[in-house]
């Protein structure tokens, strides 16, 4: 079988390397010329764990390569899934469907023989029948089909995820388009992995629906921490005592600055824009968006009351920038609402992150960079751990306390304690606990 995976971001070459590892052939098409060039003298253009390791073994046998040539590679392929983004489009919170509707006519144009054409980026509902009129009208003679199965695997965790899917969820029309996905997915059916086979409409529905109900339960913890600040309560433990019950689940709920990345944000959107264009009102998943934007404005009000009423001229350590540990990902990340915030309010910002700070100089201006936590904190005012990177759940706290000018502790992900932030010497802020509050008050 041989397959041609468009776009090669995070999901379309980790999928496209993991097909690869199952056996078939596989040929990442992508239009950055750059990037593929990169890959082909087997640079990786993301950080994500083993990748590198799959991509390299993969292309040297044979069964992984790298073009931005349709033309010669899309008459052989008998899978062509489109994996390029669906970003919000700007200012209006639509996904942008060009670069799907792009690259559909690219393809339609150069089929040849029975091809399933399978939207693996995260679309709106709808977007496999369009996906299909186009391919129709750009080549009435073509021999297709199109199928729609989205991807869930995570950044930071996305080689394991794919080979390890809670489900496969193919959206299809016809039985033929459903036999070979199945053929391609069999490594996976042999494990047992769930297959759920669903119309078009079904499969691009569940998509969104799962990424929104995971930030329901991100705003729904962050509601109850702010809550606890001001009633008393422990937001860790009552998330814990709620993940308990098999009925809720302990994942997603852990109070901090906001969801972020590249997924969430603006599938929310999307999902509120699809209940628009329905003449329907989605109220949940816009309170949703509206919860998330404030707790990002929150954290700065945190930030700014902790460290006196005002951060002017203050110097502040940022541990983190990316939107979530291993991943260079910067995509919508908290600290892309945070810090800019705090430098237009004076701050003097430093920032530390492993994977991250490449992608973050692209976009956080004003900021001074330094990869080693313990340099980036010398002579701050006050630190804030926005990412919870490994790295920094066990930071010699001495240490750090003794570098630095101020006590602050700002800790937005809860990764430490009150009493181990008092035995370090340093005055701890967190997010969901009331001593915190009575440092305010
Ligand atoms: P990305 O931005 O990292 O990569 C997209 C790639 O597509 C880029 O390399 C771009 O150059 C390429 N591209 C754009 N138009 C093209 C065209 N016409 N022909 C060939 N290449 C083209 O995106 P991503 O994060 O991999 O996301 C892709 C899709 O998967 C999105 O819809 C996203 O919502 C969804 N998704 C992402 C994740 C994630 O964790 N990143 C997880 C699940 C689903």
């Amino acid at each position: 079988m041989k397959i041609a995976m468009i776009g090669t971001g995070y999901v379309g070459l980790v999928s496209g390397a993991c097909f690869a590892e199952f056996g078939v052939s596989v040929v990442c098409i992508d239009k950055d010329r750059n990037k593929i060039s990169d890959l082909k003298k087997g640079k990786i253009p993301i950080y994500e764990k083993n990748l590198e390791e799959i991509v390299k073994k993969n292309a040297e046998n044979g069964r992984l390569s790298f073009s931005t040539d349709y033309k010669e590679n899309i008459p052989a392929a008998d899978i062509v899934f489109i994996a390029v983004g669906t970003p919000s489009r700007h200012g209006d919170g639509y996904a942008d469907l060009s670069y799907v509707y792009s690259a559909a006519k690219e393809i339609a144009e150069n089929l040849k023989g029975y091809t399933v054409i399978v939207d693996k980026s995260t679309v709106p509902v709808g977007t496999a029948r369009k996906v299909k009129r186009i391919i129709k009208e750009t080549n009435p003679d073509a021999d297709f089909d199109v199928a729609s199965n989205p991807e869930f695997l995570r950044e930071g965790s996305a080689i394991n995820d794919f080979v390890r899917p809670d489900r496969v969820v193919l959206g299809v029309e016809t039985k033929r388009a459903e036999k070979l996905l199945k053929e391609l997915y069999r490594p996976l059916y042999i494990r047992e992995t769930p297959m759920v086979i669903t119309d078009l409409e079904s499969a691009e529905l569940i998509k969104y629906a799962s990424n929104s109900f995971l930030a329901v339960k991100i705003s729904f913890i962050n509601e109850i921490a702010n809550l606890c600040e001001r009633t008393g309560g422990n937001i860790k433990d009552i998330s814990t005592g709620m993940g308990l019950d098999k009925r809720i689940g302990s994942k997603f709920l852990h109070a901090g600055p906001g969801y972020g990345g590249s997924c969430f944000p603006k599938d929310v959107s999307a999902l509120v824009k699809t209940f628009h264009d329905n003449g329907m009102t989605g109220r949940i998943v816009e309170s949703v968006i509206q919860v998330n934007n404030s707790q990002k404005s929150k954290m700065v009000a945190k930030i700014e009351l902790a460290l006196g009423g005002s951060v002017y001229n203050k110097k502040i350590a940022v541990l983190g920038l990316t939107f979530k540990p291993e991943t260079d990902d910067m995509r919508d990340a908290p600290s892309l609402t945070i810090i800019p915030a705090l430098v237009s309010n004076g701050a003097l910002v430093y920032a530390a992150d492993p994977e991250g700070m490449e992608e973050a100089a692209k976009v956080l201006k004003g900021v001074s960079y330094e990869n080693d936590p313990y340099k980036v904190c010398e002579n701050a005012d006050g630190i804030v751990l926005i990412t919870e990177w490994n790295e920094y759940r066990a930071l010699n706290l001495k240490k750090l306390k003794k570098v630095m000018k101020g006590d602050v502790f700002i800790d937005l992900r809860n990764i430490y304690s009150h009493e181990i932030m008092k035995n370090a010497g340093f005055r701890y802020f967190c997010v969901g606990t009331p001593e915190k509050t009575q440092e305010w008050d």
